[in-house]
């Protein structure tokens, strides 16, 4: 069968980086020489298909990558399509001083509100209401915030609550 332009034949898209169907544009003495990307719209010059060489066999198997435990589907597969050549961004960003500090004290927070809540002495804990009575080292249940532990108490009607996730101003009755 001769091919004309129009036909649709599989070739490499250097744009794409990957062989992809692409539309035959121009043909000069029964050569293709120009052709349109179908996946990226690109016009370019003909590149046939790469034909494996020795020591390329493995590139082929290393797209059909099996989905580990825990892994997105949608990620494996996402990681195959990318194309091999260009460099794989690092799966989370490095994350800046400021976040990693705020992740410390997020820590050391919930170390301090779990410490707090299973000391000996820890009251038990009454459902939070804004009339209720508190005083600090006081335990809460807050329908929204979970067990929280009173912190300190500003009269007439604040306490300042230690929830899980962070420490909040409350009303309060302060007696
Ligand atoms: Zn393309």
């Amino acid at each position: 069968m001769v091919q004309q332009p129009g036909d649709r034949i599989e070739a490499r898209c250097s744009r794409c980086s990957d062989c992809t169907g692409h539309i035959i544009m121009a043909i000069v003495n029964g050569e293709i020489v120009k052709v349109k990307c179908c996946a990226c719209g690109s016009e370019h010059k003909y590149r046939p298909q790469r034909v494996a060489k020795k020591g390329q066999e493995g590139t082929a198997a290393t797209a059909v990558r099996r989905i580990g435990a825990g892994e997105d589907r949608k990620t494996v597969m996402a990681e195959a399509e990318r194309p091999a050549r260009a460099p794989r961004p690092a799966a989370t960003p490095r994350p800046s001083a400021a976040t990693r500090k705020a992740a410390q004290n997020s820590a050391e927070a919930e170390q301090r509100w779990r410490k707090s809540l299973e000391r000996p002495s820890a009251p038990e804990p009454r459902p939070y209401s804004i009339t209720i009575e508190l005083a600090a080292g006081d335990v809460v249940n807050h329908p929204v915030f979970g067990m929280g532990v009173v912190e300190s108490v500003t009269r007439p009607d604040k306490a300042q609550v230690l929830f899980r996730d962070s420490s909040r101003a409350l009303r309060c009755t302060v007696v």
